[in-house]
């Protein structure tokens, strides 16, 4: 039995795991080994926006795997999926955000962004906020306030000023010892909270002012998840270094942090190879990204996302419902109590809907499905949802 291999042979990450057996993907939907359909409402956390198996992006794959596979990919060779990757992503950013570092996944990518401007500005110290998930390396796991998740395995990182997500006071910790600013403009695993515009305006002034890199983790904004290609776009807070993941490799593994070439160049010299990695940048993941960037615009997904938003909105109104919060597709339904979300996520899978909660908040289920999910399909969640509710 794979169920019985799986316990004995792959390390979990908890003690009771959900174990669903996933055989197939299409779409938005998921099928379990008895042929059982789910709907998709967390997209892998935020991986899937062009959904399961979509015919162009597993032909993009098969065609490169055909033509090659791995060489050498950071920075020393010419990849023509890389390149082409990145002359799209630097379109797609604009705002003289136009050099690309290809990695892995979110946290080396976070990794890369925190270590370029430290290097770029020759500076010790880094500002996070609470709540913040930026990845489950040291540096990422020392970017977050004290919790669960990180206080067994100090020492951390030092250097990190931890300050209180949307309130001004952060401010007066940003001086010309700091290095960067890092922050995710809504923050996904704290329960989809978005930055308060005038937040965000005012850590760009600051960090102007004192020469601090802004860098905004949108590994789950990014990608047209809140209604624009990245979060930055919607709120016209310019950073200085984006970091991706995700959704970028169209589901395949794929991270990067894009800045500009003056910045970017501290890396190639004193020391050269300033950030090297083995498969960083896959021409197989750049090509599943290529081709899941032209799914998206082809069929403007991301110019629905916001329609789609006020739909859920609209439908997911119950007595056991507080509060709905995010933006976008990446949306947060906030209950009562930990309790109520542990029955409302069991009966779910009952009738065929995968969400989850989220790290730092577990009194809210997550609506984070892909992006190509139609009107039907939400009608079709949103009313197994209220069922559910109303069974608990
Ligand atoms: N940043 C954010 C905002 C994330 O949500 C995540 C993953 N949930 C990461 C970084 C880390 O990404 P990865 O798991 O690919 O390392």
């Amino acid at each position: 039995m794979l169920r019985d291999l799986f316990f004995k042979h792959l390390a979990q990450t908890s003690e009771e795991p959900p174990g669903i057996e996933i055989v197939r993907g299409k779409g938005v939907f998921l099928y379990d080994k008895k042929g059982k359909e789910y709907i998709d409402l967390i997209s892998g956390i935020s991986v899937s926006n062009t959904g399961h198996t979509h015919p162009q992006i597993v032909k993009a794959v098969e065609d490169q795997v055909r033509s090659f596979s791995h060489i050498m990919v950071y920075g020393e060779d010419i990849l023509e999926p890389q390149v082409k990757l990145a002359q799209k992503l630097c379109l797609l950013t604009e705002e003289g955000l136009d050099n690309v570092f290809f990695v892995n996944s979110g946290t080396e990518a976070v990794e890369g962004a925190v270590k370029l401007a430290k290097r770029y500005t020759g500076r010790p110290n880094i500002v996070s906020f609470r709540n913040s998930y930026h990845g489950s390396s040291h540096l990422c796991l020392s970017l977050m306030s004290p919790n669960p998740l990180n206080i067994s395995y100090r020492p951390l990182v030092p250097g990190i000023v931890n300050c209180t997500y949307n309130d001004q006071m952060a401010l007066e910790s940003i001086n010309e010892g700091s290095a960067c600013v890092i922050i995710e403009p809504v923050q996904g695993e704290a329960g989809a909270v978005p930055a308060d515009k005038s937040f965000l305006e005012n850590l760009r002034k600051k960090c102007t002012e004192t020469g601090t890199l802004l860098i905004f983790d949108e590994v789950q904004t990014g990608m047209g998840r809140t209604g624009a290609w990245f979060a930055f776009k919607d709120y016209k807070v310019i950073p200085d270094i984006i970091v991706l993941a995700k959704a970028l490799g169209g589901g395949m593994p794929l991270g990067a942090f894009i800045s500009s070439r003056e910045i970017m160049k501290v890396l190639s010299y004193n020391p050269a190879l300033g950030h090297i990695t083995t498969f960083g940048g896959h021409p197989v993941s750049c090509a599943a990204s290529l081709a899941a960037i032209e799914v998206l615009e082809k069929n403007r997904y991301i110019e629905q996302v916001n329609e789609k938003e006020k739909l859920f909105r609209k439908l997911l109104v119950h007595p056991l419902i507080k509060e709905i919060t995010g933006k976008g597709l990446l949306l947060a339904v906030h209950l009562e109590d930990d309790m109520l979300v542990k029955k409302l996520l069991a009966l779910l899978i009952e009738k065929g809907v995968i969400s989850d909660w989220f790290l730092f908040k577990d009194t809210a289920i997550r609506i984070a499905p892909p992006l190509i999910i139609d009107e039907n399909t939400i009608v079709m969640a949103c009313n197994l949802i209220l069922e559910a509710l109303d069974q608990i």
